[in-house]
């Protein structure tokens, strides 16, 4: 299947090389020329599969040029990782509330569902397509991301990785998960600034063609573990078929029953993933997309209007303060009838004067497939301590700004319809502000409250957490974002 560029002046001959180049060289993204169908029978014997099997069903229609039985296996141990080898299990909640849980892999963030598959899919991808030079894996994180592209690419042959991370941009557990990072080929930096600097410095970086053409010249490319990557993308369309052979499979819906997704949003990776997964056939009601008070992609789906001209604001969930969501580009590219100039200006428009706007017919469209809104930083809080009061179930901060909208979105619309909320991280990754929320008052510590929690909620502490507090802190540098350029080159020793 070939893949082609949103901005139309590149293309590739197969997802191996979407993969292994991770961006186009026009700075566009890579999409597949159509979406491949799950059809009726796939569908039936997808009930009686295990999680890997269903990943690996729904990964090879795009994956064509990959060996089925090799990318099952990679698919087995990649999920093996996770607590009994289920990357999404499903929790009932209420008749028509049902959680699912993304966050039982390495480093408790759904971002391990793509990451821990990503170096299996990119050396592949590699080997396919011809490539033999090194590969230096260039990420801006805004805390997830960077740990569990670290985590999945460590001691990988042939791929070194970079992180950058906004310095004041992530939980105190998030930096200590990232600075501890063991690895040969693994290098963490953090940047003065907030996550959308360090998006732009590595994209930067990307679309230097001089830069480019020097790495190459020490036989060292550059790709990204981002969700601009269509194999971050790809893994995470799976689990959104998996969600529904579970209710079916527990008798919660029947086989063609639409269901909705609420998804707590930021880069708009995990939801286009639930988009793609809609155009292959998943009866989908509606996705609705979750903000803080980023609430950027709120007033997009409201106006039609993507407006950057913004106050960035940090916030209690800082995987989702994104202002810039890179992955809407791939979105834009549908509802534009997949036209390239369209996009291409829209996305210029976006950097020269910071908005661009849809026409009323792709608004119309937005409208029959999303709902949208945001949770301010009360809103969330008080949804962590309703929701433990009432189901003595604790969430973290993202998944409580997905409950929220989830409510309100009921409440604005009566629907009944079954719906499935994403549940993004573990909330001993954010435990000081969970248990504020909860318990109105929080040790300065955050592994003394981590201990707290447990106390509240008796789910045992993962040990990737309680190993935090001895180990050794590896990566302390803190640079500027004019500095990113030369920390590439230190880093390569170039
Ligand atoms: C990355 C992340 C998100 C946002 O996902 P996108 O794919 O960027 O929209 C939400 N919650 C958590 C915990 C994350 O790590």
């Amino acid at each position: 299947m070939q893949f082609i560029s949103t901005r139309g002046k590149d293309s590739v001959s197969c997802s191996a090389q979407a993969i292994a180049k991770g961006l186009a060289h026009d700075g566009g993204l890579f999409v597949p020329e159509k979406f491949p169908l799950v059809n009726a029978e796939e569908f039936n014997k997808m009930l009686d599969m295990d999680y890997a099997q269903r990943a690996c069903l729904v990964l090879h229609k795009y994956l064509e040029e990959y060996d089925y039985d090799e990318l099952l296996a990679a698919c087995i141990k990649a999920y093996d990782k996770f607590e009994d080898s289920d990357a999404a299990p499903i929790v009932k909640i209420d008749e028509s509330t049902f959680i699912m849980e993304l966050f039982h892999g390495p480093t408790l963030a759904f971002k391990d569902v793509a990451l821990t598959l990503l170096p299996y899919l990119m050396r592949k991808g590699c080997d396919i397509s011809g490539i033999k030079d090194e590969i230096l894996i260039l990420t801006a994180t805004s805390g997830d991301t960077g740990k569990a592209a670290l985590e999945g690419f460590k001691g990988a042959d042939g791929i070194k990785v970079m992180v950058f991370f906004p310095s004041d941009g992530v939980s105190e557990m998030q930096k200590l998960q990232m600075c501890t990072q063991e690895g040969d080929n693994v290098k963490v930096v953090a940047v003065k600034g907030n996550f959308d600097d360090c998006q732009t410095a590595v994209k930067n970086i990307f679309s230097d063609k001089e830069f480019n053409a020097k790495l190459k010249d020490d036989s060292v490319v550059l790709s990204s573990a981002n969700s601009m990557n269509f194999g971050r993308l790809a893994p995470q369309i799976a689990y959104y078929f998996s969600a529904y052979c579970d209710l079916v499979n527990s008798e919660e819906i029947k086989m063609g029953d639409k269901i909705n997704f609420v998804v707590p949003t930021g880069n708009f990776g995990n939801i286009l993933a639930g988009y793609y997964a809609k155009q292959m056939g998943l009866p989908v009601n509606k996705l609705i997309c979750a903000s803080n008070d980023n609430n950027v992609l709120t007033e997009f789906f409201a106006d039609g209007t993507y407006d950057t001209n913004r106050e960035f604001f940090k916030t209690i969930s800082p995987s989702m303060d994104i202002i810039i969501s890179s992955n809407l580009e791939r979105l834009i590219f549908e509802l534009c009838g997949r036209d390239a100039a369209i996009t291409e200006k829209r996305m210029l428009d976006l950097k020269k004067i910071g908005n661009y706007s849809l026409e009323k017919a792709e608004k119309e469209k937005i409208d029959k497939e999303f709902f949208a809104d945001f949770a301010d930083e009360e809103d969330c809080k008080e949804t962590i301590a309703d929701f433990y009061d009432e189901n003595g179930y604790v969430l973290d901060t993202h998944t409580a700004v997905a409950v929220s909208v989830k409510n309100s979105y009921v409440d604005f619309t009566g629907d009944e319809t079954p719906t499935v909320v994403l549940s993004t991280a573990s909330p001993y990754k954010f435990s000081h502000d969970v248990l504020s929320a909860i318990d109105g008052k929080a040790p300065a510590d955050p592994f003394k409250c981590a201990d707290k929690l447990f106390e509240l909620s008796a789910t045992p502490i993962p040990t990737q957490i309680s190993e935090l507090k001895t180990k050794e802190i590896r990566f302390k540098e803190v640079i500027d974002k004019t500095q990113t350029f030369d920390a590439v080159l230190s880093f390569l020793n170039k």
